[in-house]
């Protein structure tokens, strides 16, 4: 372009100087335009200075490529901001270009001179100049973009980085080599060291445990080969700069350039050298624990200790993932409902006794307290217990002795009353006799003499009874068996009843042949005697009294039925309890404690037989007891006498 403006010299001398004086001008002019450029050129490239440092060189800079460089100003308007020379005057002798960012129009710059240029016409500024402010605009507008572009980048790198800082957790990036590119403030506060003090530095050599350089080394490795699935979560240890090593769980993902190539890894980590310390300790109290430990998560259990699995005979395997109810007896399954939803409800421990059934299906009482807690990132419940099947037992023993003592006192109560009765008839009639002897008639004196004598004898009953009772509660009732004909047995049992209460119709009704019973026949007649005594009892008198036996396919069914006043239907197995008695009937004035009907349903038993009632209220009762019939024992196991061996006891 300047060698197109130089023109072809004159031969004439002075048009040769004039002609050379003005390329010299046109020279330097260019020299001045091409410097300015230059130097804008490089300011506009300048990283050191903010963009207003910029405008501000480029403004000042800007009058040199001029033709009149000492009158001439510039001014920069963008965004608001002005930059302009110290000479700045707003004259009309000016050129301006418009200034255009992301195309929209951003400002101007303008060239101009001070008022005392002298006046060149229409062309105060050349061509060129104009191109130059062009040029000049179109460079401080691309200018101010790339700023913007680059503010935008800072300010997300500078966002990402305080994000990284504000994290909790360590963030590392490192290259395919080792060497650290990034950490973050929480990952320096760990190591101890400054943050410049890491970056470059490579990873494996200076931050991990010698001992386990290899082995990390290796995970790292395997990330970076992109098959990460084993790899995604890690748990190491790191060297601080004290020398303490730190364990760090790992999440580690792998970083790739823009044509996908893998550049490095980066991972974040969590510090958890106290939880793991934590985990550490509550995982030998568990194992050590004497206490049962187990948390369940929707009823099914997800961990126990080796005490639980003791207590329950199974293995942690066999546990694992069970319904903890299926070990629980039916009975409490509720208790143990009740139990963990109030803890979950009240989020306070609620204890609470139930029993469990173990492996060998053993009964084992516990007592146990729930507390909710948060295992594997949800609700779940954590339960402590412990075996007291032991003091379960001992209670169990204090009740039973409570309640024999208590019944022992009643039975006092009601024997000392029971004995004074007859007593009291004794001693009167005696009395009366020994003081009256001379003016007593013989049939008096017999009267008398008969009220003694079977006053003694309900005496002589009732200590029978309570004998009977402590014997048969001390395991100490012996029976004396033989084979016995039971319809000879019940006919003398009736002779002598009907004697005792001769003003009741006691009938037999049975067939006249039945098969012998193995039986003690003064036991079982005791039973009879005490159930016909008790259908006079309670029967009013000219009534039918009926005995009957038959034979079942078993045994032998002996009934005794009576048309007194019957039994209500709620007591008609209480009878058979100790001293239970009806109540409105323990006030009509029939003597008795309530134990006839419990010897006998302790001596049937002891026969292997059964005794029932059944009743028709208001209008009598059937009292039902079974002796098992006998079998002919097989020829083939018979080895002593016949006799001995003839018969063997119905299963
Ligand atoms: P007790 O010494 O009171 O007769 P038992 O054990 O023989 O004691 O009888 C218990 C209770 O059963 C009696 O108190 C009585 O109320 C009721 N009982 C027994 N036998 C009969 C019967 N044949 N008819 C109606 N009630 C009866």
């Amino acid at each position: 372009m300047l060698r197109n403006r130089v023109k072809p010299v004159r031969t004439q001398n002075s048009n040769v100087v004039e002609e050379r004086d003005r390329v010299e001008r046109a020279l330097n002019k260019r020299i001045r335009e091409l410097r300015c450029l230059y130097d804008i050129a490089s300011i506009t490239g300048s990283t050191r200075l903010t963009l207003q440092q910029r405008f501000l060189e480029i403004v000042n800079l800007l009058p040199r490529a001029f033709q009149y460089p000492e009158k001439a100003f510039a001014r920069i308007n963008i965004n608001k901001d002005e930059f302009k020379t110290e000479n700045y005057e707003d004259t009309g002798q000016k050129i301006t270009a418009d200034i255009f960012v992301n195309g929209q129009k951003a400002g101007a710059v303008e060239v101009g001179y001070t008022n005392n240029i002298p006046n060149t016409g229409n062309h105060l500024f050349s061509k060129e100049e104009s191109l130059l402010m062009d040029a000049l605009a179109e460079r401080l507008g691309a200018l101010t973009e790339h700023r913007q572009v680059e503010q935008r980048v800072k300010d997300e790198r500078d966002k990402t980085q305080r994000y990284l800082d504000l994290a909790g957790v360590i963030f590392l990036a490192i290259d395919t080599s080792g060497y650290v590119k990034l950490i973050n403030r929480k990952g320096c506060q760990v190591l101890g060291y400054k943050e410049n003090e890491i970056i470059g530095r490579n990873w494996f050599d200076n931050f991990i445990p010698r001992r386990l350089k290899d082995s990390v080394i290796h995970v790292s490795q395997k990330v970076l080969s992109g098959f990460s699935e084993e790899t995604e979560f890690f748990e190491n240890p790191v060297l601080t700069k004290s020398g303490e090593e730190r364990m760090i769980a790992w999440h580690n993902t792998i970083l790739r350039d823009e044509a996908g190539n893998i550049t490095g890894s980066l991972s974040s980590g969590e510090d958890i050298t106290e939880s793991k310390h934590y985990q550490e300790m509550l995982q030998t109290i568990s194992d050590n624990s004497p206490l049962g430990i187990y948390i369940v998560q929707d009823g099914k259990l997800q961990f126990t200790n080796p005490q639980f699995q003791k207590l329950t005979g199974c293995s942690q395997e066999d546990l694992h993932d069970r319904e903890l109810l299926s070990l629980v007896c039916l009975e409490d399954h509720d208790v143990v409902k009740a139990s963990h939803i109030n803890t979950l409800q009240r989020e306070s421990p609620y204890p609470c006794e139930y029993r469990i059934l173990n492996k060998n299906k053993k009964i084992k009482w516990i007592m146990q307290t729930v507390s909710p807690i948060h295992y594997l990132g949800r609700a779940a419940i954590l339960g402590n217990l412990m075996d007291i099947s032991e003091r379960k037992n001992l209670e169990r023993k204090v009740v039973e002795y409570e309640e024999l003592s208590k019944m022992k006192s009643d039975l006092l109560a009601t024997v000392s009353h029971e004995l004074r009765t007859p007593l009291a008839t004794i001693k009167g009639y005696s009395t009366l006799i020994l003081d009256y002897y001379a003016r007593l008639d013989s049939e008096e004196t017999k009267d008398y003499l008969r009220s003694i004598d079977m006053s003694t004898d309900r005496l002589a009953k009732l200590v029978d009874n309570l004998l009977d009772t402590s014997r048969m509660d001390a395991g100490l009732l012996k029976l004396e068996k033989s084979p016995t004909n039971i319809v000879q047995l019940i006919k003398r049992v009736v002779t002598e009843a009907s004697i005792r209460a001769d003003r009741y119709h006691i009938i037999v009704k049975s067939v006249k042949v039945l098969p012998k019973v193995n039986i003690d026949a003064k036991r079982i007649r005791q039973v009879l005697d005490n159930l016909i005594d008790n259908a006079t009892k309670y029967s009013p008198p000219e009534n039918e009294i009926v005995l009957a036996a038959v034979k079942t396919d078993r045994d032998l069914l002996i009934s005794i039925t009576d048309h007194g006043p019957g039994i209500p239907s709620g007591e008609i197995t209480k009878i058979f309890e100790r001293m239970y008695r009806i109540e409105q009937r323990m006030y009509t004035g029939s003597d008795g404690i309530g134990l006839g009907l419990y010897i006998c349903q302790r001596l049937v038993q002891a026969h292997g037989g059964r005794i029932w009632a059944e009743s028709k209220p208001g209008h009598g009762s059937t009292f039902y007891f079974t002796l098992p019939l006998m079998v002919k024992a097989k020829k083939k196991i018979r080895t002593g006498t016949p006799d001995e061996h003839r018969y063997q006891k119905v299963r």
